[in-house]
């Protein structure tokens, strides 16, 4: 079978591999559809990734049909069955296994496949998994817009760690996929969402994907978004409008962080979803958290039950994911594929001082990016 190898920074080669033989638990998925996101984009930039690291197999954002299935493997696992795949193993045992927090397992590393060269290897004709980590789809949904099922997941758990419920308001920094992601997921179920994102481009897609507003942080400065709304006809619910319940960080550092913070009512919960450069630390008012009662809470990758949900969503159609696929690319192009999603890799909006985003992003970034096989 074919694989992509990334042999270093920006290399990224096809080789013929034999297609992996089955054992135990293990299921072999064919794959249609898999795609770029941040973790390729960096392995081919070098970005943070050390020399020893290479060569390495990217693509953790899998869509596929079940091919074969080991002897010990989950009976309703059948071959032909359309999936998407998970990508992250876990030992089902450990403290975090037990408690829900499975994305947290301390021997994930360990369950892992043993294949060379390492990773996840979803830019190849098959992957080899275990049975727990696919995920069966509707035969309705296109293989393209199931590889959003993992970025999906992922917000799925976000979205729970901030409690929030239909009727509510959320407030969502950033408007790339994560962001769009949450505003679609949030917008299904009956919240009422804004979306902080500097760049002018990005705002019509979010507009029409639910969001009431979309607000530009260097015209709004942190704290004003609460009277912008109390001002614009009717505000959100008719009341006053005192601050949302929730907010999402998708995109920015410490000074998205402070708008978020400023932005929410008492009570109201900040949920840090991306990561973040190391040397982003940031002040914070401990009495305006104690007071206010504000919980920041952090969400790192998906379980198995916000993957299950995610599988759901996009099955039902519920959350509709096309419009976050800017291309497609076939898989001898590979390359091609992860440069055009590397090419705003370096457009950051600069930190401004005193929490406010002094400037706007030059180049408007592709959404997803997403590999296909025949
Ligand atoms: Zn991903
Ligand atoms: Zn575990």
């Amino acid at each position: 079978m074919k694989s992509a190898v990334f042999e270093g920074p920006g290399k990224v080669e096809i080789r013929e591999l034999p297609v992996p033989g089955l054992e135990g638990n293990q299921v072999l998925v064919k794959v249609k559809a898999c795609g770029v996101c941040t973790w390729e984009k960096r392995f081919f930039a070098g970005d943070g990734v050390s020399p020893d690291q290479y060569p390495v197999r990217g693509g953790h954002e899998i869509a596929g049909v079940v091919a074969a299935v080991g002897p010990d493997a989950a009976p309703d696992l059948k071959p032909g069955q359309p999936a998407v795949v998970a990508s992250l193993t876990r030992c089902g045992q450990c403290y975090y296994c037990r408690r829900g927090m499975d994305n947290l397992c301390v021997r994930s590393a360990e369950s892992a496949q043993k294949q060379e060269p390492w990773g996840p290897a979803g830019f190849s004709e098959y992957v080899l998994v275990r049975d727990y980590e696919v995920y069966r789809i509707s035969e309705n949904l296109p293989f393209v817009e199931a590889s959003l099922a993992e970025p999906l997941a992922c917000v799925c758990r976000s979205v729970r760690a901030s409690g929030i419920q239909a009727s509510d308001t959320a407030i969502i920094m950033g408007a790339g996929v994560m962001g769009l992601l949450h505003l679609k997921l949030l917008s299904a179920m009956g919240v009422n969402s804004i979306v902080v994102e500097p760049d002018h481009a990005r705002h019509s897609i979010a507009y029409a994907n639910g969001a009431l507003k979309c607000i530009d942080p260097v015209e709004v400065p942190p704290g004003d978004v609460v009277s912008v709304l109390n001002e614009s006809p009717g505000g959100i619910s008719g009341e006053p409008f005192l601050g949302f319940t929730a907010a999402f960080l998708t995109a920015g550092g410490p000074s998205a962080a402070h708008y978020a913070l400023a932005s929410l009512a008492k009570g109201g919960a900040l949920v840090l979803y991306g990561a973040f450069h190391p040397e982003h630390v940031m002040n914070l008012d401990l009495n305006d958290i104690h007071y206010r009662e504000i919980a920041i809470v952090g969400s790192y990758r998906h379980d198995r039950q916000s993957f299950r949900k995610a599988a759901d969503l996009l099955s039902a159609g519920t959350v509709k994911v096309r419009d976050l696929v800017s291309v497609t690319v076939p898989f001898p192009e590979v390359k091609r594929a992860l440069e055009i999603a590397s090419e705003g890799l370096t457009d950051q909006t600069p930190e401004g001082e005193n929490g406010s985003v002094n400037a706007r992003p030059a180049i408007t970034r592709p959404y997803r990016v997403v590999v296909t096989f025949e």
